[in-house]
């Protein structure tokens, strides 16, 4: 069996479309949705993910913001600037691009982003209100993961999904969001025995480990579907995934590329949560809950 490519590409792309309209809408009536991005300091990867999440926004029409902050900026700068923006009603979604330069607390830093305009989904209250089921908003990559599975008709309910890693940004909210949809869940890391026993059970197999071609081909149930959230770099500079996309491809039933997968989804779901607060605040809905 050959499995079927999941193209990221592709569905993000119909998703923006679908975006625009509703943009639009919100716009005419007062509310263009905005997102403000701040990058401290000069990490080359940052800077790359920052200009793609800007450019994803003009795309679809919304208004971004980035502000470059220098790597020596004070903590008490940062927060009193993140207050100004939590303040500013044509600001909807807040990012804070991770990873900050060291003498950042960025626990502290995420926790001063008004819950309602969390939309990477990281403060607390969002992770609290996706563990019991309140309004918040979703981390972006597990949300694009769920995105997915419905693109292909894939109803996780009853069926048996594992999830490789516990990260705080993907492992932990995947396997909630999981939960919620009614899959029977496994949370593997790296202190699981028999890791391939246990995800040869998948019916759905979330990779987000961090370590290239880990998933091989003889730790996947015919027919599964295989998300692969991995994005390792190669020492040729190539990318690759979790999975080792050529064999795994022979067994599985669906699986995603890497690049052209998950990647896509993610800036793609930052939008979305942009657009439901611009919403929110547009309209009379309840924000997501406060702690
Ligand atoms: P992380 O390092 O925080 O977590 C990795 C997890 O893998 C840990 O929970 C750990 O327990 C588990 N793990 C490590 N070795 C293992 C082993 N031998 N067996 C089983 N589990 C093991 O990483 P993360 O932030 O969750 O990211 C995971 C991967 O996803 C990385 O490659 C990252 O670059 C990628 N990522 C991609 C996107 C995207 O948009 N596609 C977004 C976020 C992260």
């Amino acid at each position: 069996m050959t499995a079927q490519s999941i193209d990221g590409n592709a569905l993000a792309q119909q998703l923006r479309e679908g975006m625009k309209a509703q943009v639009e809408r919100l716009a005419a009536a007062g509310c263009r949705p905005g997102l403000a991005v701040l990058l401290v300091g000069e990490d080359p990867a940052s800077q790359v993910y920052v200009r793609n999440k800007v450019k994803a926004c003009e795309s679809v029409g919304m208004h971004s913001l980035l502000e470059r902050l220098p790597a020596t900026l004070g903590e008490a700068e940062l927060l009193a600037r993140i207050d100004q923006l939590n303040a500013d009603p044509a600001v909807h979604g807040i990012l804070v691009q991770l990873p900050l330069p060291r003498h950042l607390d960025a626990d502290l830093v995420i926790e001063r982003i008004a819950p309602e305009k969390d939309v990477d989904g990281f403060h607390v209250a969002s992770a609290g209100a996706l563990m019991v089921g309140r309004p918040g908003f979703k981390p972006c990559t597990p949300y694009g993961c769920m995105k997915m599975l419905e693109s292909i008709g894939c109803n996780p309910r009853g069926k048996h999904a594992v999830v490789i890693g516990r990260s705080n940004i993907v492992g932990k909210p995947m396997a909630l969001l999981l939960l919620q949809a009614s899959a029977t869940v496994t949370i593997c890391h790296s202190a699981t025995p028999n890791l391939a026993e246990i995800c040869r059970q998948a019916d759905i197999l979330v990779a987000a480990v961090g370590r290239p071609r880990f998933v091989s081909a003889d730790m996947v149930k015919p027919g599964a579907v295989v998300l692969d959230v991995g994005i390792n770099r190669l020492a040729d500079g190539k990318l690759c995934g979790d999975v080792d996309f050529d064999a795994v491809r022979e067994v599985a039933g669906w699986i995603t590329p890497v690049p052209g997968g998950v990647g896509p989804m993610t800036i793609t779901m930052l939008l979305q949560n942009t657009l439901e607060s611009a919403e929110r605040s547009a309209s009379a809905l309840p924000p997501p809950a406060r702690i």
